[in-house]
């Protein structure tokens, strides 16, 4: 068997297309949709994606705005920053990057954006409800809602389907657990002390692979057929190529395309579905405060 590919990149320019006529009808409406950003530090790895956001959010009309705090920055200097957006009328959606420089205390920066404008979905009462039965989020982080987005819109049900999910990350595995769980999956999920995980994965009708481990997941660890959301971004080096490393997933994907029934490649998987969404969310903050 041939695994069919899930083309993210596809999904995604499907999703910002939409999002640039939506925000062009709300602009009608002298609605301008607003994204800040809270970049803190010199991390260049959180530089290039908070560049990368800003230029996408230009791409489909959404205004954006950065601010960047040195490292020594206080816990009471970013939650003025915090406090001073939240009320800002021209932002909807208020992004802080992570990871924080070590001094600071997470939680309570993000406890302090307004429940309204958390469009990463990473504010406590939004995780909270994400884990609660017959409660809703107002946002879902976005990697874990980009998973979903995917399986939607390649028409893969979820509901009464046995999913495993392997890493129980707080960005990624486990919102992306509850998520499946809201939408009536079996919910397995995995971590560094699951013990024989291949007997585990084997189950799954889908698979979601999260856990920063470049190939892991081989092919004898998939049922056939099986839907498999490879997250992982891993460097490995690899000197025929200029820049020394090429991306993989944490999905060994040309033996594990043998046995799948659908698998999304790395890169052009889920990678961009996490920028689609922060801005379909930051969308979606904009209607609601304009309703
Ligand atoms: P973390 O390192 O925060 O979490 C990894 C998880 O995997 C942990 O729960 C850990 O278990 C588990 N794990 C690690 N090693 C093993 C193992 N050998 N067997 C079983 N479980 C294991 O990573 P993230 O969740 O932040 O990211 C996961 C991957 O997704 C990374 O490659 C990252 O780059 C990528 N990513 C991609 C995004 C995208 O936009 N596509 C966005 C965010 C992340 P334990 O809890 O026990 O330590």
């Amino acid at each position: 068997m041939t695994a069919q590919l899930i083309d993210g990149n596809a999904i995604a320019k499907a999703i910002h297309d939409e999002l640039t006529q939506e925000v062009a009808a709300l602009k009608a409406r002298g609605v301008t949709p607003g994204l800040a950003t809270v970049l803190v530090g010199d991390n260049t790895a959180s530089q290039t994606y908070v560049r990368m956001k800003q230029k996408r959010c230009g791409e489909v009309g959404i205004y954006s705005e950065g601010h960047e705090l040195p490292a020594n920055v206080t816990q009471e200097e970013v939650e003025a920053l915090v406090r001073k957006l939240n009320a800002d009328p021209a932002i909807n959606g208020i992004l802080v990057q992570l990871p924080l420089p070590d001094h600071l205390d997470e939680e309570a920066i993000l406890s302090a954006i307004s429940l309204e404008k958390d469009v990463d979905g990473f504010h406590p009462i939004n995780i909270g409800r994400l884990a609660m039965k017959g409660r809703e989020a107002l946002f879902a982080p976005c990697t874990p809602a980009g998973v979903i987005e995917l399986l939607d819109r390649t028409g893969l049900p979820i509901a009464g389907k046995e999913a495993v999910v392997l890493g129980r990350s707080n960005i990624v595995g486990l919102p992306v657990s509850m998520l499946l769980l809201k939408r009536d999956a079996t919910v397995t999920i995995c971590h560094s002390r699951s013990r024989d995980l291949p007997a585990i994965t084997r189950r799954a009708d889908i698979l979601v692979a999260a856990v920063g481990r470049a190939e892991m997941v081989k092919a004898d660890w998939v049922k056939p057929g099986a839907v498999v959301i490879d997250v992982g971004i891993n460097r490995v080096d690899d000197p025929s190529v200029k820049r020394g490393y090429r991306l993989v997933g944490d999905v060994d994907f040309e033996s594990v395309k043998e046995v799948a029934g659908w698998l999304t490649p790395v890169p052009g998987g889920v990678g961009p579905m996490t920028i689609a969404m922060l801005l379909k969310n930051t969308v979606t903050a904009a209607k609601r405060a304009c309703k």
